[in-house]
C-alpha cells in the first residue's frame, strides 16, 4: 500500500471510531457494488442515512483531505482492478425513500433505486415514469447523470432537487437552475450530491402504467444482453449516430479480451463472461475507440465512468 494510502487510512480510523452511530466497513471489495462486478476495494464504504450524516461525512473528509464519491448502484462505472483509494458513500435509509406529495409529486430518496421508484409512483396511480423501468440505477445516480431511454430522459419529469453543494452547504435547486445535457448536468460538472428529488408525474391508471413498464422492459430485454454483467452502453453515442452501429461497422462485435466481450446482442455493451478484469475491459474500449477513428474519423467518447 502506497505511504498517502496508509496515512488515510490512519485518518479514516480516527474519523470514524468517534462515530458510534454511522456504519462504516472498512476495504470494501467495490467489484460486489457495481453491476461489472469488476474492481478492486476502497479504503471504506460508509452507510448514511440522514442529510445530518450525509453533510457531516462528507465535511469530515473534506476536512481531513481524504478523496470520497458517492456510489449509487454501480451501474455506470469501471472501477480498476487497483480499486479507489478513498471513501465510498452510500445513501441509504431515510435517503433511499420515496413519500407522496400533494400534486401528483413523489419527493424519492437519491440512494432510492429508480425500480423502487417507479413501482412507489405507479402503486399511488401516478405515471410518466415507467419508461425508465429496467436501468439499473439510483435516483441519484440518474439525475446527475439525466440517464434516459426510448426517446425520454429523467430531466422531464424532474421538478427540483436538495443538493448537498461543493461548498458543504444543502440547498433546494428548481429544475431552471440545472443544467441538464446527454448524459449529463451542471450537477455531475459541480461535483453536487443529489441528496432529494420532487418528481411531477400525473394521474395514471396502475393497470395501464403496468403494460408500459412491461412494454418498455421488453423493449430492454430483446436489444440489451442482461444475462451477463455489464454496465449499459459504454460509449456515448455521437452527434446523429449510434455507438453500436459504428462498433458493428468496424468489425469489432463480439470481440473478447479474457472474460471481457463486446457483446454479440448489443455492440455497445461490453459484458463480463465471469471473472473479467477492469484492465481487459478499458483495453477493449480503447482498442474499439481507435478502430472506430481509424475508419470513420469519429472519436468515441466514454459513457462509464472510470473510478481509480
Ligand atoms: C443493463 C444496464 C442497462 C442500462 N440502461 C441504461 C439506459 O437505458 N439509460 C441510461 O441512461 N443508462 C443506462 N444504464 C447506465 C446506468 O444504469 C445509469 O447511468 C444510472 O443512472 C447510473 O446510476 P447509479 O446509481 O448506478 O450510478 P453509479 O454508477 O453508482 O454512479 C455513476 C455516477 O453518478 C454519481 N452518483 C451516484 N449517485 C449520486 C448522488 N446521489 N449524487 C451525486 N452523484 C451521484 C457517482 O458518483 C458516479 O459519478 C444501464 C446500465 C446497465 C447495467
Amino acid at each position: 500500500m502506497e505511504n498517502w494510502s496508509i496515512a488515510y487510512q490512519e485518518a479514516i480510523e480516527e474519523l470514524f471510531d468517534g462515530l458510534s452511530e454511522v456504519r462504516w466497513f472498512r476495504n470494501p471489495d467495490l467489484s460486489l457494488l457495481t453491476t461489472w462486478r469488476i474492481g478492486g476495494r476502497a479504503l471504506a464504504l460508509v452507510e448514511v442515512t440522514n442529510e445530518e450524516e450525509l453533510v457531516f461525512v462528507l465535511s469530515q473528509c473534506d476536512r481531513l483531505g481524504i478523496p470520497w464519491r458517492v456510489l449509487g448502484r454501480g451501474s455506470n462505472i469501471l472501477v480498476s482492478d487497483q480499486g479507489f483509494p478513498g471513501i465510498v458513500v452510500r445513501l441509504l435509509g431515510s435517503l433511499a425513500e420515496c413519500h407522496l406529495l400533494p400534486g401528483n409529486r413523489v419527493e424519492a430518496g437519491g440512494g432510492a433505486t429508480l425500480n423502487r421508484f417507479i413501482s412507489f409512483a405507479v402503486r399511488n396511480g401516478l405515471g410518466g415514469c415507467e419508461f425508465l423501468i429496467g436501468i439499473p440505477g439510483t435516483v441519484g445516480g440518474a439525475v446527475v447523470l439525466n440517464a434516459g431511454c426510448f426517446g425520454g430522459e429523467i430531466e422531464r419529469l424532474v421538478e427540483r432537487v436538495l443538493v448537498r453543494e461543493r461548498n458543504g452547504e444543502l440547498r433546494w435547486r428548481e429544475k431552471h437552475e440545472i443544467f441538464f445535457s446527454y448524459r449529463g448536468s451542471s450537477l455531475k460538472e459541480t461535483s453536487a450530491v443529489v441528496v432529494r428529488v420532487v418528481f411531477q408525474l400525473f394521474s395514471e391508471n396502475p393497470k395501464r402504467a403496468v403494460e408500459k413498464m412491461r412494454h418498455f422492459f421488453a423493449l430492454r430485454k430483446s436489444s440489451q444482453p442482461l444475462d451477463f454483467p455489464s454496465a449499459g452502453s459504454v460509449f456515448r453515442n455521437p452527434p446523429g449516430d449510434y455507438a453500436a452501429r459504428l462498433i458493428e461497422q468496424v468489425g469489432c462485435k463480439g470481440l473478447r479480451l479474457g472474460q471481457a466481450q463486446v457483446s454479440l446482442k448489443h455492440s455497445n455493451f461490453i459484458v463480463n463472461l465471469g471473472g473479467a478484469r477492469a484492465w481487459q475491459v478499458e483495453y477493449l474500449m480503447e482498442w474499439i475507440r481507435k478502430e472506430v477513428y481509424r475508419q470513420t474519423g469519429i472519436w468515441l467518447e466514454n459513457e462509464v465512468e472510470l473510478w481509480r
